[in-house]
């Protein structure tokens, strides 16, 4: 059996036919409306133009209702509305046998809903494609209630056959990649409020951290209405508070500020896409003479921005040994301390305050330490940069430095230097928990951990789906492994704080920091995460 149906042939049913047909399958598209089929034909000889398949389109056959027949699997891509799946379902059920996979492509009804009441629920499941079909490698196997194992063995199957890349989803409003996605959307929305930086510079740090586009870009891509509308969707299904719209997007629809397609959304689109310019600065060239630097820590970041300072100071030591801060040369100009990334640093940098030069300026992670109530304690806290790096400034293009209230200017230009005589950007965000990217990658990988913790996914589905449903530069698991689950749990405890129990950090994220090397006993701490409580 070699054909597939695909019911609907609007944006997604006339990608999805394009892919079966280019993967060899004989395809049937069954499309009602005269003008959406005449549309489907000319996108799939777009498609076929673009990928080199010259043959595809010759592979589809178009219906204006469903024929029965025999049938490797039919695919529904009808519009979202569950009574008129319901409808093509009670449809599909009737044209194929029992051995014809039944699938739907919904995005936000649940396929439990759809397939419910249905002869052979066991057969019915979810084969989420990602838009558009022909481009995007990713297809969430969606398994329902009643869908059979052996159902969702050979849903695999013609996944593969179709060249692209399965994971397996429960049935779970967003499934994987819309659910744990929302934060990045959500939380940079939140810091955007909050005003902790422009739009730009929000940008302009995601994509310092790997991310193809920022969150504000990729809204407006998106659509404002179509991003809204999937938060809603999640929000309304699980009521979990972390979902909760933001009123500057409910706004920004109600205005019909809808992104790219309106003319103008987050950004104003009347002259088209403003390209960006990412460039980071060239490394120094002349190394510095006239400062003495100590870098606090071990291993890790420290280790690293001592081989990086080292090219741009002629001065530079690590000082690993935290027991011995009292011993710190007392002419230093500048002291990084790097810490252990999950406590406040408030005593460490106390002690540096009454030991060195009221000149000297001192590095802090801001992501660990609370600046505001450590500034009260100094005699100079007009000395203090607060700095943010995730994990390594390798996988951090763009760094974010607090632009606090009682930081001088002299300090915020030493720190200018600093980073750019090391070939970094230089973002300045105002004083927040978790500032942006801790808020935003943070909230990520803490959406990711709850999914493995409810079950809705293997932390190896989760990852592979994340970068291959979103582009994301490393699956937030991964990317939470290499933060450190303490150092997330630091961040979120500190943003759950400020902002509202919402954020809270799963308990599960210790399971991150559970040491690799047995990577199978990882993954197995991963699922049985559940089993804690
Ligand atoms: P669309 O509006 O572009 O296409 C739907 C098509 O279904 C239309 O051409 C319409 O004429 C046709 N249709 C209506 N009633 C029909 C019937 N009784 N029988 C056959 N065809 C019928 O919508 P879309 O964007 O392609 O979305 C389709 C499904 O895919 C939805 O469930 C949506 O949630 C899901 N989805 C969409 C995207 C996306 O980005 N657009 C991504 C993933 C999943």
């Amino acid at each position: 059996m070699s054909k597939i149906v695909v019911i609907g042939g609007g944006t997604m049913g006339a990608g999805i036919a394009f892919v079966a047909a280019a993967a060899g399958f004989d395809v049937d598209l069954v499309e009602p409306d005269f003008a959406a089929q005449e549309r489907a034909k000319k996108r799939i000889a777009k498609d076929a133009e673009r990928a080199s398949a010259p043959d595809a389109p010759a592979r589809v056959q178009y219906y204006s209702q469903l024929q029965p027949g025999e049938a490797l699997a039919a695919i529904e891509a009808v519009p979202e509305r569950l009574e008129l799946k319901r409808e093509i379902f009670a449809q599909m059920v009737k044209a194929f046998d029992a051995n014809t996979l039944l699938a739907t492509n919904t995005s936000s009804l649940a396929v439990s809903d759809i397939a419910d009441g249905l002869p052979n629920p066991e057969r019915v499941l979810g084969l989420h494609f990602f838009n558009p079909p022909a481009a995007m490698k990713l297809v969430e196997i969606v398994q329902g209630e009643q869908t059979a194992q052996e159902a969702i063995e050979r849903a695999r199957e013609v996944v593969l056959r179709l060249g692209k890349t399965p994971v397996l989803a429960a049935d779970t409003p967003g499934f994987i990649v819309n659910r744990i996605a929302r934060p990045y959307y959500l939380q940079a929305m939140r810091a955007y409020q909050a005003g902790i930086a422009p739009i730009e510079d929000l940008d302009r740090l995601a994509r310092g951290a790997g991310f193809r586009m920022g969150p504000f870009e990729l809204m407006d891509l998106i659509g404002m209405d179509v991003n809204l509308a999937t938060t809603q969707s999640v929000y309304e299904r699980t009521d979990e508070d972390r979902f909760e719209p933001v009123a500057v997007q409910q706004e920004m629809v109600a205005q019909g500020r809808l992104g790219r397609k309106s003319g103008a959304g987050f950004y104003d689109y009347a002259r088209g896409v403003v390209p960006h310019d990412d460039g980071v600065p060239q490394p120094a060239a002349e190394v510095n003479r006239d400062e003495r630097v100590v870098i606090i820590g071990f291993a890790g970041l420290a280790q690293e921005m001592f081989e990086r300072l080292q090219r741009a100071y002629a001065d530079v030591q690590l000082w690993e040994d935290e027991d011995t801060i009292g011993e710190i040369p007392d002419d230093a100009t500048i002291v990084f301390d790097v810490g252990d990334g999950a406590s406040d640093r408030g005593a460490v940098v106390e002690a540096l305050d009454a030991r060195l030069a009221p000149e000297a300026v001192i590095f802090v992670d801001a992501y660990a330490s609370d600046l505001r109530t450590m500034a009260k304690r100094l005699a100079h806290p007009e000395r203090i940069v607060g700095y943010g790096i995730l994990s390594a400034l390798e996988h951090q293009r763009v760094v974010e430095i607090v632009d606090a209230d009682e930081t001088s200017d002299d300090a915020l230009e030493v720190a200018q230097d600093l980073f750019e005589s090391i070939g970094c950007g230089v973002v300045l965000v105002e004083d927040a928990a978790g500032l942006f990217l801790g808020r935003t990658i943070g909230s990520i990988v803490n959406e990711a951990v709850y999914a493995v913790q409810e079950e809705i996914a293997s932390p190896q589905d989760i990852d592979l789906a994340m970068c291959l449903g979103t582009n994301y530069p490393r699956g937030p698991i991964a990317w939470g492994q290499e933060i450190g689950g303490d150092r997330v749990r630091r961040i979120l405890t500190r943003l759950a704080a400020e902002d509202g129990a919402a954020f809270a950090p799963s308990r599960a994220l210790w399971v991150l920091d559970v040491q690799p090397g047995d990577d199978q006993q990882q993954n197995d701490n991963l699922a049985d995460v559940k089993l804690g409580w």
